[in-house]
């Protein structure tokens, strides 16, 4: 059978699901998401506004993921008891949430609380990151946080205590910092294979902020040797990039933020316009086709292998196994902490 038509049927079967199960399902896409998928959910988003959106819903028995293990567990943290979430790839997981073990984090803080009193840190932690270190923050007073508002959790963080620990991703540290103006000397990253993370008893006393060797693979591919030649090329375009980009990227762009407000960019952007984008391919793609009026590229084909495992085959495969299959569950203690984390991020923003 061609794909063509195979997907026809498919999509055809997933929108008999959805019509029968009505308000008792709702499915949530990622921006990232393949084409497809993106148009069989009913909420489209960033980890926030998924989060947000998984929080609020009361009504619906079962939420399905589309998007990275790490995603689906926050939705299974803030849901009801009565609510049930499922993943269509339970192996759909993140090579940065899996940078930061719990085991090392731990370990770093013992070690960092040696030198500081732990009074003195905020352990904050990006929401690419599992249910476990969110607990580990959420249990010493930390928040979680996503690329939509992470300078208002270090601002947070600092009207209470005067350094912040932060994890997993290094680069949204760094560019955080530098939005902020903290200065680079007031900054260190924690090796966490390293005793004391390669840092000096020195060097973590004068830190301001302390942050996790991580970072995304998909993000980090972009370099500025993929700008120059483009800004030479084409004087009018414009550039923007995600923060889990390198400090380097993200100087030479003209504008960085979330892929939420790499969709608000885009669309606010004057018609005919040129714009050079620098996050996972599928978004651009997609923003390409919406936007016929705009000409949306990358700036370097860059696409995740993790979000690019959620299919069409194995959504159905979900839908017809409602409440059976890959359900995404969080043992009850870290369940606790991880939804204290998680409600400060929310709290934040209200
Ligand atoms: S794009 Fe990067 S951070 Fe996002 S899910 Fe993929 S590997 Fe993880």
């Amino acid at each position: 059978m061609q794909k063509h038509t195979k997907n026809q049927i498919i999509i055809q079967k997933i929108k008999q699901i959805k019509k029968n199960l009505g308000n008792k399902l709702i499915i949530l896409t990622h921006h990232y998401q393949r084409k497809e998928i993106v148009e069989m959910g009913d909420y489209r988003g960033d980890s926030f506004g998924l989060s947000k959106t998984a929080a609020e819903d009361q009504t619906a028995r079962y939420i399905v993921f589309c998007g990275v293990h790490f995603m689906a567990e926050s939705a299974a943290i803030l849901a009801q008891p009565h609510q049930i979430v499922q993943i269509p790839d339970i192996e759909a997981g993140c090579w940065m949430a899996d940078m930061a073990d719990t085991y090392l984090a731990e370990k770093a803080w013992e070690q960092l609380t040696q030198i500081v009193d732990e009074k003195a840190v905020m352990p904050l932690v990006y929401m690419n990151s599992d249910a476990r270190i969110k607990a580990f923050c959420g249990k010493n007073g930390g928040a979680v946080c996503t690329s939509s508002n992470t300078a208002d959790a270090f601002r947070w963080a600092f009207k209470q205590r005067e350094k912040i620990f932060f994890f997993p991703d290094q680069y949204l540290g760094k560019n955080t910092c530098n939005q902020l103006g903290i200065k680079p000397d007031e900054v260190i990253v924690w090796k966490p294979n390293e005793p004391f993370g390669g840092n000096t008893e020195e060097d973590i006393q004068r830190s301001k902020v302390i942050l996790w060797d991580g970072y995304c693979l998909v993000h980090t591919r972009f370099t500025v040797d993929h700008i120059r030649p483009l800004r030479n090329k084409y004087p009018k375009a414009s550039f923007v990039v995600h923060p889990e980009c390198t400090e380097e990227v993200v100087k030479a762009a003209d504008a960085v933020g979330s892929t939420s407000f790499i969709v608000k960019y885009i669309d606010q952007a004057l018609p005919k316009s040129l714009i050079f984008v620098g996050t996972e391919i599928n978004l651009i793609e997609r923003l390409n086709d919406e936007y016929p009026d705009k000409t949306v590229l990358p700036l370097h084909h860059s696409l995740c292998p993790n979000m690019y495992k959620i299919n069409l085959e194995n959504l159905l495969y979900t839908l017809e196994n409602i409440g059976k299959y890959n359900i995404v569950d969080v043992d009850n203690v870290i369940k606790q902490d991880a939804r204290k984390a998680l409600d400060r991020m929310l709290s934040l923003t209200e």
